[in-house]
C-alpha cells in the first residue's frame, strides 16, 4: 500500500529493485528534486518485512530534502534500503545490481554510505554507475569530522541564543559544560574540538574503551550511560542514538540545550513542543548535523578541504536564525526548521547555482 503509508509524503519516484540472480531486493526512493538530483545514502537492514523498509526509505529519503534544503545544497532528497543481512548476504554481484538501477534513473540519484554499507560496497556500485560519493578515489574520505565540527559551530550558536554571548569569550568556551553521548566518530571529534575551546566535557559510551580514549586524550570526564540524560550540564550533546527525547526522558532533562549529531533524536514530532515548553532550546538534528553531507557536496578531483569546512561552519548562522524564527512566532525549533526547508524546496529551483 505504497500511497497509503503513513511515511508517503507525495514522493517524486519509488523504485523496487529485484535482481533474482544475486538476490537483490532493493527500493530507492526519491522524495524531492526541485533543488537538484537527490543525494542519500544506501541502507542496508534485516527488516521485519518489505513494509517495514518501505516506510523507512521513505522516511529517510524525505529527510534528506530537508536536510540538504536547510545546508543549502543543490541537492534533492533520496535514500536507498538493501533489504538483507549485512553480516551474511553482501556479494559484488548484489552491489552490481543496485549500481545498474542507480544508473538506469540517469543521474536523479546519486548513493553513498549509511547504516550497514561502507566504503568497499559503494566501490562495487561504482563498477556499473558514476552516480556514486564517499568513496575515496576523487573522494572526500569520511565525513564524521565535517559533523562533528558542523555540530561544534552549532553547539556555539545556541550557547549564544540560549545563554547569551557573554558566555563565549572570543572562540573559547571555557565555563561551559557539555555532556556527550556517544564517543564514537562524531562523539569523540566533538569532544576535541570543545576541550580544545576549554569547554568542561563529561563523556559516555557503552564502550568503556572509547570512553578511556575520550579520557586519556582530551582529559573528558566519564559518565555512567545512564545518567547522560540528567547530567547537569549547559549542552547534552545526543552522538550515539535516535528517538531518545520522549514523554519519559524530557521531564528529567536538567539541561538548558540539546544539540548533538544523533539522527532522530525526537521520538515524535510533539516532542519538539514538550522542549520548548520546559524551556531547553533543541538544536534540529538534520541542521546541526549536516556537516558531513556538505562535505561531500564538495567531493571531485578538486576537492579542498578548507572550502568544505567554511561550508559546514554556515550551520551556524543557519541555527541562530531558526531559533530566532521558532522564538518570534512562538513555535518549536524543529518546526521552524521544517517550515524553512519547505520554502526551500516547494517550488523548482530554476538556477542550481543559486540552490
Ligand atoms: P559511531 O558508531 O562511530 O559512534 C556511536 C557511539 O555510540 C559508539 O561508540 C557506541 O558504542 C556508542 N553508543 C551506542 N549506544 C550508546 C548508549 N546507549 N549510550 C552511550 N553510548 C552509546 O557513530 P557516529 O558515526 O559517531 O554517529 C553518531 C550519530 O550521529 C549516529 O546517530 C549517526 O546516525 C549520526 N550522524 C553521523 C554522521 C557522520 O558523519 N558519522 C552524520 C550525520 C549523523
Amino acid at each position: 500500500p505504497v500511497f497509503d503509508d503513513p511515511a508517503f509524503d507525495h514522493h517524486e519516484q519509488i523504485v523496487f529493485c529485484h535482481d533474482p540472480q544475486s538476490g537483490l531486493r532493493a527500493i530507492i526512493a526519491l522524495h524531492n528534486t526541485n533543488r537538484g538530483p537527490a543525494l542519500g545514502g544506501a541502507r542496508m537492514w534485516n527488516y521485519a518485512d518489505s513494509a517495514a523498509a518501505l516506510t523507512d526509505v521513505l522516511r529517510l529519503s524525505r529527510g534528506m530534502t530537508y536536510k540538504s534544503a536547510l545546508a543549502g545544497l543543490p541537492f534533492g532528497g533520496g535514500k536507498a534500503v538493501i533489504l538483507g543481512d549485512p553480516k551474511h548476504d553482501k556479494s559484488p554481484d548484489l552491489f552490481h545490481a543496485l549500481g545498474r538501477y542507480v544508473d538506469s534513473l540517469g543521474g536523479r540519484y546519486t548513493v553513498a554510505e549509511d547504516v550497514g554499507i561502507d566504503v568497499a560496497d559503494i566501490e562495487q556500485v561504482a563498477h556499473e554507475t558514476a552516480h556514486v560519493a564517499g568513496v575515496p578515489a576523487g573522494g572526500s574520505g569520511d565525513p564524521s569530522p565535517a559533523t562533528a565540527y558542523g555540530v561544534f559551530v552549532g553547539i556555539r550558536a545556541a550557547i549564544k541564543h540560549r545563554l547569551g554571548a557573554d558566555r563565549i569569550a572570543g572562540d573559547k568556551l571555557t565555563g561551559i559544560s557539555v555532556a556527550i553521548q556517544g564517543a564514537g566518530h562524531v562523539g569523540y571529534e566533538l569532544a576535541r574540538h570543545l576541550t580544545g575551546a576549554g569547554a568542561d566535557v563529561q563523556i559516555a559510551d557503552v564502550d568503556p574503551a572509547r570512553v578511556k580514549r575520550a579520557q586519556d586524550d582530551l582529559g573528558a570526564t566519564p559518565i555512567a550511560t545512564d545518567h547522560f540524560l540528567e547530567a547537569e550540564v549547559d549542552v547534552l550533546a545526543p552522538c550515539a542514538l535516535g528517538g531518545l527525547l520522549d514523554d519519559t526522558t524530557i521531564p528529567k532533562l536538567r539541561t538548558s540545550i540539546v544539540a548533538g549529531a544523533a539522527n532522530n533524536q525526537l521520538a515524535e514530532t510533539r516532542h519538539g513542543e514538550m522542549l520548548r515548553e520546559r524551556g531547553i532550546l533543541y538544536a534540529p538534528d538534520y541542521v546541526i548535523n549536516a556537516g558531513g553531507i556538505i562535505n561531500i557536496s564538495y567531493e571531485g578531483a578538486s576537492y579542498d578541504r578548507a572550502r568544505a569546512f567554511s561550508h559546514v561552519a554556515l550551520i551556524h548562522d543557519t541555527l541562530l536564525a531558526i531559533f530566532q524564527r521558532a522564538e518570534a512566532a512562538g513555535i518549536p525549533t524543529s518546526q521552524a526548521a521544517d517550515r524553512l526547508a519547505e520554502e526551500r524546496f516547494t517550488h523548482p529551483n530554476p538556477d542550481p547555482a543559486q540552490a
